[in-house]
């Protein structure tokens, strides 16, 4: 059975929570439709390959290790290159990414250059023979459509938490792959990555987000959704794109059609009215809770658990409540 790659993406040396998102989903497709390798790719700076043991734990049997000081960034078109050149020798089965800001970028540049098909914000999968099935949310996550993808291999971005990343153990095997072009003569070159904060958890790897809505009437109130996402710990605060329109939060936290596509196993809306465009970017996590003073406000519609009242009284009520609980 031919083997299924997939894309293990790496920021500053360490894989990221994705790689892992990337390397499961690999590993349970090529399960379910019988057997068959997972091979996984990191790109990025010398001193990778010792990171291969972490993807062998979540089921490649073979990494590939591509490195060169030049990318020590992403560069758009060495790692196309790279992974079209081995995609195409290779004979996969399938190619596996996310859609990471990065996996957005790379994916649709693979599935060019090598004129085969692509699905993008994979919400489910399936490999029947060498076709993949894909699920895909459009029209704002109105409906769900399930794409057949013709042509082997083909190319799917899975949702940023979708997937959970799960161990399953292989021996993984190690090999060393050159850049398919020399780096220092790529036309475009990441020359400067700005980081807001090194210490604030990311959107796509967080498991629990905290998001606050114009309901919140004040960016200084923003203040009781960090809070809560503090009492919770390890929670990533996100925003909908009226308070990031109104400068209350930076657009980086924006969720939704038109910011960021999140899949995490707790969503917290908080003071949000739940738009079309905000639940397309949110209403896959796996559990949803709103707070919100109008019982009819559509957020309810997709909500696990609903809390109708002021914002105002049960935040703090609620971060105090973690707080004790928390202390045992
Ligand atoms: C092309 C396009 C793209 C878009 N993309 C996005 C996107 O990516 N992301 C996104 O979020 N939006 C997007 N929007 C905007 C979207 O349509 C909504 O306008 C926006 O999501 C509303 O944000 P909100 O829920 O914070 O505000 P509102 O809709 O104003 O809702 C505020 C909510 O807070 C509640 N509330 C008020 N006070 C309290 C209180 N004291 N206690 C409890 N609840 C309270 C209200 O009942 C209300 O439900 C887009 C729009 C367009 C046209």
């Amino acid at each position: 059975m031919p083997p299924i790659l997939a894309f293990a993406e790496t920021r500053g040396g360490e894989l990221r929570k994705v790689a892992f998102e990337a390397v499961t989903a690999a590993r349970q497709a090529a399960d379910a439709s019988g057997s068959g390798e997972v091979h996984a790719v990191m790109i990025g700076a010398p001193g990778l390959a010792g990171r291969a043991e972490d993807l062998g734990r979540h089921g490649a049997d073979l990494t590939l290790v591509v490195e060169h000081p030049g990318l020590e960034r992403y560069s758009p078109e060495v790692f196309a290159a790279t992974l079209a050149e081995r995609v195409k020798t290779t004979g996969y089965r399938a190619a596996f990414f996310t859609a990471s800001a990065q996996g957005r970028d790379l994916a649709p540049r693979v599935a060019a250059r090598l004129g085969i098909s692509m699905a993008s914000d994979v919400t489910g999968f399936e490999l029947q023979g060498d076709t993949v099935v894909a699920q895909h949310p459009a029209y704002t996550g109105k409906v769900n459509v399930t794409l057949r993808l013709t042509g082997s291999p083909a190319i799917i971005s899975l949702r940023p938490g979708f997937v959970t990343p799960a161990e399953q153990p292989r021996g993984t095997r190690v090999e060393t792959l050159a850049p398919a072009m020399d780096p220092t003569t790529a036309r475009v070159m990441v020359t400067e990555l700005s980081q807001r904060s090194t210490t604030k958890l990311d959107l796509g790897e967080a498991s629990i987000i905290v998001s606050g809505g114009r309901g919140l009437r004040a960016a200084e109130n923003f203040k009781l959704v960090e809070d809560l996402a503090d009492a919770i710990g390890n929670a990533a605060v996100g925003a909908t794109r009226a308070v990031t329109d109104d400068g209350w939060r930076p657009p980086t936290d924006q969720i939704g059609q038109t910011g960021r596509l999140v899949s995490p196993d707790l969503y917290i809306a908080v003071g949000i009215s739940g738009a079309i465009q905000h639940l397309a970017g949110m209403r896959t996590a796996k559990t949803i809770v709103a707070i919100n003073k109008d019982k009819d406000a559509p957020i309810f519609k997709v909500a696990n658990y609903g809390i109708v009242g002021d914002l105002f009284e049960i935040v703090p009520r609620l971060t105090d409540e973690i707080k004790k609980t928390r202390r045992g």
